[in-house]
């Protein structure tokens, strides 16, 4: 669009050139006088007032067609700010994406690791115990014994049961009566 009001200027330009050049070529043969015969010097009048009529025309429609350019130049820098403001958007988006995705990838290797570390010496069968509960207790195979409530089903420990975990030594698996988990027992389980 604007390369075709470019040119369409460029030829609009040419155009009047190419008039006002036959109109001063005709001046100057009658300035010169070279032309005596009163009727040559008569429709050499009239053709110098219609090709400045045509020159005027000419340069009205010139005039337009750069009236045109200027609006087609505005709307594409607009559309050429648009288009780079979603550049830049895009672009700070996928900024964000990325920075999102190298986070999780650094929380699941923390993870990875301290789970390794926390299983690192622990009995096959407790692990195997712990793995099995983990996968049908909705991904919690151990819970905290917290305030004499185990904080996997969230259900008091009754005082018999309290009375039996108590007795039994710091090395012992305690399991929920209630959900079966691995029962934690801490300074804060109430025993
Ligand atoms: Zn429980």
């Amino acid at each position: 669009m604007v390369d075709d009001l470019a040119s369409a200027q460029a030829k609009a330009d040419a155009d009047v050139e190419q008039v006002k050049a036959r109109r001063t070529r005709d001046r100057n043969r009658m300035d010169a006088g070279q032309i005596t015969n009163p009727k040559d010097l008569e429709r050499m009048q009239h053709e110098l007032t219609s090709l400045d009529r045509r020159i005027s025309t000419l340069e009205d429609e010139e005039l337009e067609v750069m009236e045109q350019l200027e609006e087609a130049q505005a709307s594409l820098a607009e559309l050429s700010g648009q288009v780079a403001e979603g550049d830049e958007r895009l672009s700070g988006l996928v900024t964000g994406r990325d920075l999102k995705a190298a986070e999780i990838d650094a929380e699941l290797d923390r993870l990875t690791g301290e789970r390794a570390t926390a299983v690192d010496g622990m009995p096959d069968d407790l692990l195997a115990l712990y793995e099995k509960l983990r996968a049908n207790k909705d991904g919690v195979g151990a819970a905290e014994l917290r305030q004499r409530r185990c904080n996997g089903c969230q259900l008091t420990i009754d005082n018999a049961e309290l009375a039996v975990i108590r007795a039994l030594p710091s090395n012992e698996v305690v399991r929920c009566e209630e959900c079966q988990r691995i029962l934690v027992r801490t300074g804060e389980s109430g025993l």
